[in-house]
């Protein structure tokens, strides 16, 4: 694992002035000597030196040999989708991110690109999809809001066996609980709007590649389309990566203290939580997470009405109602109303999003005050006892 130190003292010192910050260079274009002579850098959208230190950093960070930063994490993802050709498939995790399912089967099936969405928690399904034309192996773990965990080692051979690239969208774990590249995984990519950026205050996409010719890809359509992160939001994810490892850490330790809470309680159904014994696969999650489990908690009640997980979510006082994850202040959400409601009901409750299913995005509050707010939501929702008594 990148040290904390390692990652402070890789954001250099600026050679001009010596400013221990790094200089936002909030400019379009760069004075050349003569004609094609320049100091590296020609024109913003290929080269900014703010967006250089970034991308170097997010390298080290996810062990890679290149990063590349983009205005969102669906600019990056569409930007990796580029590397394919038309008759070319994708596996993709089944409940992969509603906006990557929205590019993927909206955009992309219309050029030609086949995807498969597959329970990838058992690793054995991708080898009923794969064949000659499988390009990509597409995976998110833990996943969005059930927290699935896909053992991505194991799928980075079938990739191997099959010439195919894997792809983990690392956002939800973030590099602090896992590295994907060290696993086998070719590319990584993160919304950095969340754990990365940390304070809610900004959109930002990664791609980070394992191997040179993927860089020089992965470079080449990041200029040609053009998506890139502004030198402002480069400079907020930078310090936001500072202080990645303080809030992750602890946002996972009141995580798990909250999921343990929440299974003993009477009003909670399932809990999904990879640091629970009770998770399908915690042993997968304990050995490739480093012991991390993340910040992200969902679970539904027992009396499972989309009215009763209203109760909770309108009552919270620290876990503010809102869509995204991963910034320092708590979050709350009913995907099956909020962020997963374009989703036919049918198709929702298979994955295992029921009406009642509520999402926390842990903060870095004082995690007992955490707890006395969940607390005082859950005296609001209905038992099933006091259902059956009326
Ligand atoms: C938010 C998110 C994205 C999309 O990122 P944006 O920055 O919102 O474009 C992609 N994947 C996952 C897992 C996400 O949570």
């Amino acid at each position: 694992m990148s040290s904390i130190t390692e990652i402070l003292h890789a954001i250099p010192v600026d050679k001009l002035t010596g400013s221990i910050s790094v200089p936002v260079y909030q400019t379009a274009t760069y004075e050349q000597e003569e004609p094609g002579v320049n100091k590296g850098y020609d024109y913003a959208r290929t080269g900014n030196p703010t967006r250089k230190v970034l991308e170097d950093l997010v390298a080290i960070l996810e062990g890679g040999h290149a990063g590349f930063a983009f205005a969102t994490g669906l600019a990056a993802i569409d930007t990796v989708a580029k590397l394919l050709s038309t008759g070319d498939e994708i596996i993709a995790v089944d409940d992969i991110y509603g906006g990557a399912y929205r590019l993927f089967t909206h955009v992309y099936q219309k050029l030609g690109i086949k995807i498969h969405y597959v329970d990838t928690t058992d690793a054995e399904n991708i080898l009923d999809y794969v064949n000659d034309k499988t390009k990509l192996i597409w995976l998110e773990s833990p996943t969005n809001p059930t927290l699935k965990v896909s053992d991505i080692e194991t799928i980075a051979k079938i990739a191997k066996s099959v010439n195919a690239l894997l792809v983990v969208d690392n956002t939800f774990a973030s590099p602090l609980c896992q590295k994907p590249l060290a696993l086998g995984a070719d590319i990584v990519i993160h919304s950095a709007t969340k754990y990365l950026g940390g304070h809610s205050d900004l959109l930002a996409g990664l791609v980070i590649t394992k191997t040179e010719a993927l860089s020089d890809q992965i470079k080449f359509i990041q200029n040609a389309s053009g998506g890139i992160l502004g030198p402002w939001d480069c400079f907020l994810t930078i310090r936001g990566i500072e202080t990645l490892e303080l809030r992750v850490k602890r946002q996972c330790d009141t995580a798990r203290q909250i999921a343990r809470f929440l299974e003993k309680h009477e009003a909670v159904d399932k809990v999904h939580y990879p640091g629970l014994e009770s998770h399908k696969n915690h042993e997968i999650a304990a050995r490739q997470q480093n012991g991390y489990f993340g910040g992200i908690i969902s679970f539904s009640l027992k009396v499972d009405s989309s009215d009763n997980a209203e109760k909770f979510v309108t009552n919270t006082r620290y876990f503010k109602l809102a869509e995204s994850l991963g910034g320092v202040k708590s979050l709350v959400c009913q995907p099956s109303k909020m962020t997963h409601a374009s989703i036919p009901r049918e198709k929702r409750l298979l994955s295992g999003v029921q009406d009642s299913l509520i999402r926390l995005s842990c903060g870095i509050e004082d995690p007992r005050d955490l707890l006395q707010d969940i607390k005082q939501a859950l005296e609001l929702v209905q038992l099933e006892k006091k259902e059956v008594a009326v």
